[in-house]
């Protein structure tokens, strides 16, 4: 008789650990997964997948407007939320099937209900008296939204609720400006929502490269998007109609609704792992090594618990690095070097490898390209639409550190891009590389000129 119940036992079936259930099983390893909410998890259910669709569906008020200076006429042009949130509903329980067939196919055997860790080999699942034994588990449980600690804080929805809005609010205060909080405001901006984004730092998007970051911030200011930074949030009153966000600088801000997008935790509370052997971090994220092992020899963890680089492909990788390395004997360890991303704003921002900052911190030399200009479409269209570009380059060794883009298709040009950084392209090798014409990629092969910072004014204060 085995030893154990199953080889491998996976707490929560989102990216990470769906992945690595199927892919443990379809190397013959007995599998066991248990999901509390739905199988496919934040991305599937209510994150990028969900998000991306409402994003699309937020495009086609400018994109009607910009047709019909290409002769198109669009009159009774209406738009109803309740069709398109039924239709992205649709389309995450189709996807929901998939995951879950997936599964199945594979021979994972599922538990829908919560599970917590019981000592280093065995689960508790919250629906069975008797734990089950593995001799691995896997913890892949995610992360939840963090709501900020002010009073009035039951009042605010996170980006999960968004998904379940019956009605669209005709005005909506954002608090917080990372990329889940900047694409919400770009979505409900484009659906005619008026939108307030309250932010405590100086600029949105910290960590991206600051020409993005003033970039994105001018061009949805330009959009009507009221960013208002350096504000910090006293508490939230329910009005007679919506509610009122008070700031700690005076003032107030009213809106139908007020949504916190102030960052995320890993789900670890009450899962048992200390208890277990394994080490938390500051935030409650599971510690683990490169190969994704934690503190205690049999539990490992993959994706957002880790709090490493939170996003679904990085789970995903993650989650094939721990089966090649526990279950196939090829030992593969993460590395985490030129992760592309991609925040999907109008403009949509796609960036990958260093900032300019970053580059400055880590090299001796840096060279910057740089180049602006209006999209062609935007030259019938009569819209503001235009594309932001920037290159970092060691000038030691002409290696393209970063590529940062703002403007129509930047999470596609980028990906791509990241192809050539991640094989350690050069500026000269980009230079080599023909042009593909008309197009707004074409603007990285033929960027010739270096930038220079401005020169300081003579007699001024920078110049002493
Ligand atoms: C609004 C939003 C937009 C996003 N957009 C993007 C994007 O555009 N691109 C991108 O790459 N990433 C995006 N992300 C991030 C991405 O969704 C996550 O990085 C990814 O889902 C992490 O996968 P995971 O497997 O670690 O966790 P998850 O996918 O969150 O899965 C964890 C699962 O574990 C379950 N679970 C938790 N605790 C238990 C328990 N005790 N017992 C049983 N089940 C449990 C949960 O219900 C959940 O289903 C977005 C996230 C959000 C919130």
């Amino acid at each position: 008789m085995a030893e154990f119940d199953y080889d491998l036992f996976v707490i929560g079936a989102g990216s990470g650990g769906v992945r690595a259930a199927r892919l443990a099983a379809e190397l013959g390893a007995r599998v066991g997964i248990a999901e509390e909410y739905r199988i496919g998890g934040t991305c599937v259910i209510r994150g990028c997948v969900p998000k991306k669709l409402l994003v699309y569906g937020s495009h086609y008020g400018a994109e009607i407007e910009d047709a019909r200076a290409f002769g198109w006429t669009c009159d009774d042009v209406r738009f109803e939320w309740p069709t398109l949130i039924h239709n992205v509903h649709r389309e995450i329980d189709r996807l929901n099937g998939v995951y879950t067939r997936t599964l199945e196919a594979a021979g994972v055997d599922k538990f829908l209900t919560h599970a917590t860790v019981e000592n280093p080999h065995a689960v508790k699942l919250a629906d069975r008296d008797a734990p089950v034994s593995a001799k691995y588990i896997l913890i892949a449980t995610g992360s939840h939204p963090v709501m900020p600690d002010v009073p009035g804080r039951e009042h605010l929805i996170s980006s999960n609720e968004c998904f379940q809005l019956e009605a669209l609010p005709d005005s909506i205060v954002i608090i917080g400006a990372g990329y889940i909080g900047m694409e919400f405001a770009s979505i409900f901006a484009g659906f005619g929502v008026a939108v307030t984004v309250l932010y405590r730092g100086e600029q949105i998007l910290r960590d991206f490269d600051m020409d993005l970051r003033d970039g994105l911030a001018e061009a949805l200011r330009d959009r009507g998007i009221d960013l208002r930074m350096d504000s910090n949030v006293a508490g939230i009153e329910k009005e007679e109609s919506g509610y009122r966000v008070a700031l700690k600088e005076g003032g107030s801000v009213s809106a139908a609704l007020v949504m916190a997008a102030t960052g995320r935790m890993p789900n670890t509370a009450g899962l048992g792992l200390q208890r277990a052997g394994v080490e938390l971090g500051w935030n409650g994220h599971v510690v683990v090594d490169r190969y994704s092992k934690s503190s205690a020899d049999s539990i490992y963890a993959v994706g957002d618990v880790t709090d490493r680089k939170n996003l679904t492909p990085v789970a995903i990788r993650e989650a094939h690095a721990f089966v090649e390395t526990v279950f196939d004997n090829k030992p593969t360890p993460m590395e985490y070097t030129f992760i592309p991303t991609a925040v999907f704003t109008e403009p949509e921002v796609g960036t990958v490898g260093l900032s300019e900052a970053e580059a400055r911190d880590k090299h001796r030399l840096v060279d910057i390209y740089k180049s602006s200009f209006r999209t062609l479409r935007a030259t019938v269209s009569g819209s503001k639409e235009r594309v932001s570009m920037k290159l970092i380059i060691d000038a030691e060794t002409d290696k393209v550190l970063g590529c940062h883009l703002l403007g129509p298709d930047a999470a596609e040009i980028v990906q791509m891009a990241a192809i050539a950084l991640k094989l350690g392209v050069t500026k000269a090798q980009l230079d080599q590389t023909m042009a593909l014409h008309p197009s707004v990629a074409e603007e990285l092969v033929t960027m010739r000129h270096k930038w220079e910072p401005p020169a300081p004014i003579k007699g001024s204060d920078a110049a002493a």
